[in-house]
């Protein structure tokens, strides 16, 4: 029999069907052992089960921050305060994951200061081109700088084309031409979108007709049509502008339909509660606190679900930076994390994590000597299809397994590097093995990043 393997855990009835298969084939020498190994493979099937999330968490929580009023000055404060451990003006800084959003162009010509101290305009808010043409690049350098250390992960849409007079739409198709041919350039993926706006921002999409009938993203004959764009840059994941007053949940992705006959990742962020059947908005740092509040982090804990918590965190800041509140939430869901009840995670990882769980394809097989492989086989997407996941993309999957100094993890069919797994001690004759999540980065790249004038 050589070095035949027995296969022991289904992912689902066709990879039964695949065993069966693989059994009848690898056996033709020695065809009566099939209906044994059969039974076998039956009588083990719960031995390796996915965890819901990397050990020793029981839930993960995504800060999910648009840039809207974000002055560059803001942005730097309060990045040293979320990402590093430098001290900051709002004391040592927390080193968690936390990204932000960027848009190309900023087309706002509504008045108005977006800091306390009314210094910086909707003019001055940080953007990678310095108005609503591709011409003259302001903070570029800065937020490709950002893009890559990780501390932004979220396209705000293609720029902030809201506008004074809601019928003077600016944003046209080439638009999204000139950011996605420099996203193309630069060799970044982005692939979490939010949709912002007022109605003069056509670009937006995901919600069709009904309130939103001015989204024209994703309608062919629109001057705004740009989804065959943006999901050719890489977009996966969209918030398609639809709050939601749901703490957590079990499952925050959903399939959208595109009107271009495109599909794409919805999600869902917790953006208000109801207050007397009104909706009262979360997502001002001013209300962080409701957002992060200990009863709400309790709840997503207890339910194990995942969180994505929609505010503005670089709007309306004072020379502290965040409001106190805001603060003391952000001290209190880092707690959570150091006593390994919560992961916080940017956005993008998270989604991307959530994906890999929801469709994760694996087989486990025995080896002759008693080790077990656990063979990665695929991601079935099924929005953007079946696809073989690159290390990145099964960061934080664990598996519950006996024996668990035996196991391997496999990549269709190769073996993850030992250094890229971890091994937990669990109860009784349980055990974890998993592929490690991302090592923190506390770098303080407001240092690094250049500072454009
Ligand atoms: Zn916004």
């Amino acid at each position: 029999m050589g070095d035949r393997r027995q296969k022991i855990i289904p992912a689902g009835g066709v990879v039964l069907l695949t065993a069966v298969l693989l059994l009848a084939g690898l056996s033709a020498s020695c065809d009566h052992a099939v209906d044994d190994e059969l039974e076998d493979h039956l009588n083990v099937t719960d031995q390796v089960t996915l965890r819901k999330f990397p050990v020793p968490y029981s839930a993960m929580v995504a800060i999910s921050s648009d840039i809207d009023g974000t002055a560059p000055d803001e942005f730097r404060m309060v990045h040293r305060f979320l990402n590093t451990q430098e001290k900051t003006s709002m004391g040592e800084g927390l080193g968690l994951d936390i990204a932000n959003s960027f848009w190309f162009f900023n087309a706002n010509d509504q008045e108005g200061f977006i800091d306390a101290e009314e210094e910086a305009t909707l003019e001055d808010q940080l953007s990678y081109f310095g108005g609503d043409q591709a011409d003259e690049e302001y903070k570029a350098d800065e937020i490709i700088c950002y893009i890559r250390a990780g501390w932004i992960d979220t396209l705000h849409s293609w720029g902030d084309f809201s506008r004074a007079d809601t019928d003077d739409t600016v944003f046209v198709r080439d638009h999204a031409k000139h950011a996605a041919k420099e996203l193309d350039k630069l060799d970044l993926q982005i692939s979490v979108w939010t949709n912002h706006g007022n109605r003069a921002n056509i670009q937006n999409f995901g919600l069709g007709t009904g309130f939103a009938d001015y989204q024209q993203g994703d309608v062919p004959d629109s001057p705004a049509y740009h989804t065959d764009l943006a999901l050719d840059a890489g977009i996966q994941f969209i918030w398609n502008s639809k709050g939601s007053d749901e703490v957590g949940a079990r499952r925050l992705l959903f399939p959208v339909d595109l009107r271009d006959g495109g599909r794409v990742w919805g999600f869902d962020r917790y953006t208000h509660e109801m207050v007397d059947g009104e909706k009262k908005w979360l997502w001002s740092v001013h209300r962080l606190h409701r957002q992060l509040s200990d009863e709400n982090l309790q709840q997503i804990v207890n339910n194990n679900l995942y969180s994505i918590m929609a505010t503005h965190l670089g709007n309306g800041l004072g020379p502290q930076g965040l409001p106190r509140s805001a603060i003391d939430a952000l001290r209190r869901l880092k707690q959570y994390q150091d006593e390994g009840k919560i992961l916080v995670a940017s956005t993008s990882r998270l989604l991307q994590y959530h994906r890999t769980h929801l469709y994760l394809d694996y087989t486990a097989a025995k080896n002759e000597d008693g080790t077990v492989d656990i063979n990665i086989e695929g991601v079935d997407d099924p929005v953007f299809g079946y696809f073989l996941p690159e290390n990145e993309q099964i960061r934080g999957i664990t598996f519950e397994v006996p024996q668990y100094e035996q196991i391997r993890i496999l990549v269709d069919g190769q073996p993850l590097p030992d250094e890229l797994l971890v091994r937990h001690a669990g109860e009784g004759e349980r055990g974890y093995v998993g592929v490690s999540w991302f090592a923190p980065d506390y770098t303080d790249y407001t240092r690094r990043c250049p500072q454009p004038d």
